[in-house]
């Protein structure tokens, strides 16, 4: 097992081109040609992470947030984030960050967040736009299911949580091979007359290269032809926070038990309460201030996140119930999500979870 393995199951569910501009996720120290001895999730790469990834035998730490944000000029150990990856080049130890990217699609951080409250009917608050792109080619009648299921194996066709979507339509194709060709069907010089089926998929603009190569690979014509035009639909499996639906209706108060219990919170910072009923619940794991105005256009009762402040609490409006948990707290099953996803694939390989707790916030009550 190399540690390329264990980055392309993760990139495979969090693709690093869905992290944010200012991110960065990937790898910060080590090798992906590496053989990997282990595999050791957390939230937070810090020095005792590291430490414990060593007493474990682990020569890889699957973080949520990068320990480098931005550019060191020395490596002297003064602080902790120079101190964190002295330490882990000395022990060769690899450090890989999936952050924004886990952020951002509907299997990621704030999925496992609404897991914990049962939310039910879940959707995306903020999509991502301009991601989709649609493919046109032109198949003859008999090969255009092999090349229907090339791109669908290849990522093409989701739509929702729909599979395989596509449209077909059949027509003619015209065209006349030139001297240096091998036409696969009619003759050199001479228009050929071909019925075909125009095929149509949409598919992520990161998947492109994979869904045209596996055209080209088993399109029977010397010269496939394929139209690609981006779309402005916003795409429902990528974005910003989640929101959902409590299974059944209950009160502010009984509502801030349930989440006190299913995070294990010392104490929630919110909003006044409205003294309505609460049903639809919006949240974004870490710092979501910048969701308020989408939990309040969703309507949601409650909106949780963390890393609010002051001044953005009055954005609640009456509207909202802000319910700030904290960063640690809001994001901590992130360490579950990237266990589950790595033991699923990797069942019989040494993939373990942190027991160090990295929140730097104390709370004294
Ligand atoms: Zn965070």
């Amino acid at each position: 097992m190399k540690i390329a393995d264990i980055i392309n199951a993760l990139e495979n569910i969090a693709p690093p081109v869905l992290q944010e501009d200012y991110d960065n996720a990937g790898l910060i120290t080590g090798n992906a040609k590496w053989d990997c001895t282990g595999v050791l999730c957390s939230l937070d790469a810090t020095e005792n992470i590291v430490d414990e990834a060593k007493a474990l035998n682990c020569n890889l730490v699957v973080a949520h947030h990068p320990i480098v944000f931005k550019g060191l000029k020395k490596i002297t150990g003064k602080n902790y984030v120079e101190k964190t990856i002295i330490n882990a080049i000395k022990n060769d130890i690899a450090i890989y960050a999936i952050h924004t990217n886990l952020d951002n699609v509907i299997e990621g951080v704030n999925n496992k967040m609404a897991d914990k409250l049962n939310l039910i009917n879940r959707k995306i608050l903020l999509p991502k736009e301009n991601m989709l792109m649609k493919l046109y080619t032109f198949v003859p009648v008999e090969q255009s299911e092999k090349v229907r299921a090339a791109m669908f194996n290849a990522g093409a066709g989701f739509i929702g949580k729909y599979s395989e979507c596509s449209f077909n339509a059949e027509g003619k194709g015209t065209f006349k091979a030139g001297d240096d060709t091998g036409p696969f069907v009619g003759e050199k010089n001479i228009l050929h007359e071909e019925n075909e089926v125009k095929v149509e998929v949409v598919f992520p603009s990161y998947l492109r290269k994979n869904i045209i190569d596996a055209l080209i690979k088993v399109h029977p014509y010397e010269e496939p032809a394929y139209d690609i035009i981006s779309l402005s639909n916003e795409f429902v499996k990528t974005g910003s926070g989640l929101f959902g639906e409590l299974e059944k209706e209950t009160t502010e108060d009984e509502f801030l038990v349930m989440l006190k219990n299913a995070f294990h919170l010392t104490v929630i910072r919110h909003t006044e309460l409205l003294q309505k009923p609460v049903k639809k619940i919006a949240l974004c794991g870490g710092a979501g201030s910048f969701l308020i105005d989408k939990a309040i256009a969703v309507n949601a009762d409650f909106y949780i996140t963390a890393d609010v402040k002051y001044h953005e609490f009055f954005d609640a409006n009456n509207k909202t119930v802000i319910a700030d948990i904290g960063h640690w707290e809001s994001e901590q099953f992130t360490i579950e999500l990237l266990h589950e996803v790595l033991q699923a694939k990797f069942p019989n390989f040494a993939v373990l979870k942190t027991k160090t707790v990295t929140n730097p916030v104390r709370y004294f009550v």
